[in-house]
């Protein structure tokens, strides 16, 4: 019997990894991906202070680490099924079933789909999708495309998409139906803007961000949302308008576009077609964490986290004995948070106090400045998912 299984090689489930052979646990850690890395795989981008983020160089740097422990990493293995026992976990694989005393998941974050007419067309994709073909398999995606969904996570992979060459005409919303909802309202979406804006080389942006922190002010904003879209790196955000249908007969061939009024909806006669050959759609991300609710684990929907996350504590210890969670699964942060976090689990897994509480203070210090944020309440949905847990045990 293994002392613990890891479910996911993402930062999370790799820095996790580490900290658990620092003890000399015997882990084992499972991904369904070809290779190691998680998302960080697909991620370039660059910080405020100019340094860039390099995805593959940090998986890199984990690698070492965790190879230098001889940590086992088994890729290409899927967990579709886990029973508890009474010593610990069954963990279903598509290769093996492991028995194991203790369990981690660290499955990640999915993409909310954001359906637009003429959607099933080859040529769209989700925007995560773009970014794993063009920086992790490098395939050019097309040759001209348009980014449906203006979010922290679509800014980041457009920008990815450029430094590759690739041309995006723009960023625009989706249509307003009723699964897009607050990704095609541009007040909604306005806010999320502001925690974008200092990303933006423009220094006229990152000024109009500051304003935009007021509400009545955004709400101005939206109202007198320029025409052709305010530019970063030179490609035009739209918040007042839409992408309303996707054409083309055996594939993608263009986009109808449209004005929304603030609330989102369509401008009728403002209709103009726009030639591009992909479409990228955004719908944001949620938990994966269907694994947990296998075993019987306590849920909260919590929009601040982005979804239906388990129950558990700083410690990242759910109620079910023996079963912890890190990264992502938790609440949709940075890959910075999802490193720090694993690193918690692993010391809570490995019971070493000291380097536990090390590991905590540094995923506070970690989430204060970190420059991507998907949720502005995030502080307020750990405080929330932790007092669950209180409640629960
Ligand atoms: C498409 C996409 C793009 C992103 N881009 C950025 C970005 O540019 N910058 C940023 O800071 N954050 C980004 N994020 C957020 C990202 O989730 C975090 O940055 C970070 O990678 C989360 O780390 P993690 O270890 O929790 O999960 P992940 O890095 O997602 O790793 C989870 C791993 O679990 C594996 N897995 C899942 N289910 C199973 C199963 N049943 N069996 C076996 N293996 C399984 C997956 O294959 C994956 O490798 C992105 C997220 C997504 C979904």
């Amino acid at each position: 019997m293994l002392d613990v299984v890891i479910i996911g090689a993402g930062p999370a489930g790799l820095s996790a990894a580490i900290a658990c052979r620092e003890s000399d646990l015997d882990v084992l850690v499972i991904d369904e991906f070809p290779k190691p890395g998680g998302r960080l795989l697909g991620q370039l981008h660059q910080e405020p202070t100019g340094e860039w983020w390099n995805g593959i160089k940090e998986t890199e740097i984990l690698l070492n680490r965790a190879n230098t422990l001889n940590t086992k990493i088994e890729c290409g293995v899927s967990c579709h099924h886990i029973e508890k026992t009474e010593t610990g976990y069954l963990v279903h694989t598509s290769q093996e079933l492991y028995k194991t005393k203790k369990l981690l998941i660290a499955t990640g974050a999915a993409e909310t789909a954001a359906p637009i007419p003429g959607w099933t067309l080859p040529g769209v994709m989700s925007i995560g999708a773009a970014q794993v073909m063009t920086n992790v398999h490098r395939v050019k995606v097309g040759n001209k495309g348009i980014v449906a969904g203006v979010n922290v996570l679509s800014a980041a992979i457009a920008r990815e998409l450029q430094i590759a060459g690739i041309d995006l005409h723009s960023m625009a919303l989706p249509v307003k139906n009723t699964v897009t909802k607050d990704h095609a309202h541009p007040e909604k979406v306005m806010e999320g803007l502001v925690r974008i804006a200092h990303l933006a080389p423009s220094p006229f942006l990152r000024f109009g961000s500051k304003f935009a922190q007021s509400s009545k002010v955004r709400d101005l904003a939206t109202k007198f949302y320029p025409k052709g879209g305010f530019k970063m790196w030179g490609m035009p955000i739209h918040v007042r308008k839409a992408i309303t249908q996707i054409n083309g007969t055996d594939k993608v061939e263009s986009v109808t576009m449209c004005d929304v009024t603030p609330e989102g909806d369509v401008i009728p006669g403002t209709e103009e077609i726009i030639n591009v050959d992909f479409v990228c759609i955004a719908g944001g991300l949620y938990p994966l964490s269907e694994l947990a609710s296998v075993i019987g684990c306590p849920f909260r929907y919590l929009e601040e986290l982005g979804g239906h996350v388990p129950v558990h504590n700083e410690q990242m210890e759910t109620p079910v004995e023996g079963l912890y969670v890190a990264g992502n699964i938790t609440g949709i942060e940075s890959a910075k948070v999802a490193r720090a976090q694993g690193a918690v689990a692993g010391y809570a897994i490995a019971n070493e106090p000291e380097r536990l509480k090390q590991a905590m203070q540094a995923v506070k210090k970690i989430r204060e400045a970190a420059s991507i944020q998907f949720h502005p309440q995030i502080k307020a949905g750990r405080a929330k998912i932790h007092r669950a847990y209180q409640e629960y045990v």
